[in-house]
């Protein structure tokens, strides 16, 4: 059963509703240069086809400013509609107000609080980015990472904890700076005319406990649409199961509208891995459905042999490579369930609660594969064909289970 929601204001980016109940948005950002306009709309679009409904580029100068419009351009004429998100560090103010076009091109502006300015050019390079969003009508996500928390903010703190009786720790008072940071700036730019439904809040931090103690603070104060994820989650297993932890956590509190999982890509993979991994992580938790799931048993010693391993990929590949077109042809697909056990101790229990499952003989067992769908047994493969067969069946299903009408 699905989490009981935080109550957010709806944020509008382009085509995307972002909080007020609206479905978890996936999104992710790019790591090219974004002045180099060919690698940045080939990024853009690889996220994009893997499923990332928004995406995030540097706009970190006028090179990257004056590429904006023109990445946008090729990716309307690729027909990817994606919004574009544009991170501005120091310098946003003046390349939002050198640069129009790419301020129109932009669905909406993050603008990390700690990185807007020092001293007094802090408040008024605030204000003029949030002027500047108003002009353009973009939403705006006031995004507070622990990395630069506002300096002044954070010695304003330190020093009032400093005089408490009994001063809280430094964490605790990290803590209530990421809060403090978000909600103030938030405030800041609604008393400049911004209002809360063009707000989207983040505080992103680099430890799982951090994460889940700041954004509860950040659900339990205000309304504002929030943008989830944990901040140098690192490579591989590690920022895979680290994002894991402090997102399930948080989406099963019913916090966040929408999420990145930050990972560092090794050498060689697709940039697209932390959009897959995000959508896993909603699918597990039964938040959206993205994919027909397959569920294979870690086999042991009952098998031996590796037919049911090559069993379970070959599925998986062909639930892949068919999946563009049983999105448009067959949308309910993406919640199929899909079981491939390995022998019958447990096969035929799990196949019974898939959509359509099958257990392949363990060793010793008789050279059959019994097959159910919908709980009942079907059919009982037997020989050389069985993979075939059995992808035969799964397609045969998918026809007569989710056509539209
Ligand atoms: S289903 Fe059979 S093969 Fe798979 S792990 Fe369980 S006992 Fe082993």
């Amino acid at each position: 059963m699905s989490p009981h929601r935080h109550p957010t204001t709806a944020v509008q980016v382009g085509p995307v509703q972002i909080g007020g109940g609206a479905p978890l948005v996936v999104q992710s950002m790019t790591n090219t240069d974004t002045a180099d306009v060919a690698a940045s709309v080939r990024q853009v679009a690889e996220l994009a086809r893997a499923g990332s409904e928004l995406v995030r580029l540097t706009v970190n100068n006028e090179e990257a400013a004056r590429a904006v419009p023109a990445i946008r351009e090729a990716l309307d004429a690729l027909g990817l509609a994606v919004p574009l998100i544009g991170d501005f560090h120091f310098n946003g103010h003046r390349l939002l107000a050198d640069y129009p076009e790419c301020a129109q091109a932009l669905a909406k502006y993050r603008i990390n609080p700690g990185n807007v300015g020092r001293g007094e050019k802090r408040d008024s390079q605030f204000a003029t980015l949030i002027e500047l969003a108003l002009r353009h009508d973009r939403p705006v996500r006031i995004g507070v990472n622990w990395g630069s928390l506002d300096p002044e903010l954070v010695a304003r703190l330190m020093d009032a904890n400093g005089r408490l009786a009994q001063p809280a720790s430094v964490r605790e008072v990290t803590y209530e700076a990421m809060v403090t940071s978000a909600l103030e700036s938030a405030r800041q730019a609604e008393a400049i005319g911004l209002g809360r439904d063009r707000i989207v809040l983040s505080c992103k931090m680099s430890g799982v406990q951090d994460l889940i103690t700041v954004y509860r603070r950040l659900a339990e104060r205000g309304d504002y649409a929030l943008h989830l994820g944990l901040t140098e989650a690192g490579m591989g297993a590690k920022g895979i199961v680290a994002s894991t932890a402090a997102l399930a956590v948080l989406l099963q509190e019913g916090i966040g509208d929408t999420i990145r999982v930050s990972l560092t890509p090794e050498p060689g993979a697709p940039r697209s891995r932390e959009v897959e991994v995000a959508q896993e992580i909603l699918q597990a938790l039964e938040l959206r459905a993205f994919a027909p799931q397959v569920t294979a048993c870690p086999g042991c010693g009952r098998t031996t042999s590796t037919a049911f391993q090559q069993l379970a990929l070959d599925i998986q590949n062909h639930l892949r490579q068919r999946l563009p077109e049983w999105r448009q042809a067959y949308p309910g697909v993406v919640a199929m369930r899909v079981a491939v056990m390995g022998c019958v101790v447990n096969g035929p229990g799990e196949s019974k609660h898939a959509n359509i499952g099958i257990s392949l003989p363990g060793n010793g067992e008789r050279p059959a594969a019994p097959v159910y769908i919908d709980g009942e047994k079907v059919a009982t493969l037997k020989g050389e064909g069985i993979a075939e067969d059995f992808i035969r069946l799964v397609d045969q299903y998918v026809v007569a289970h989710y056509a539209t009408p």
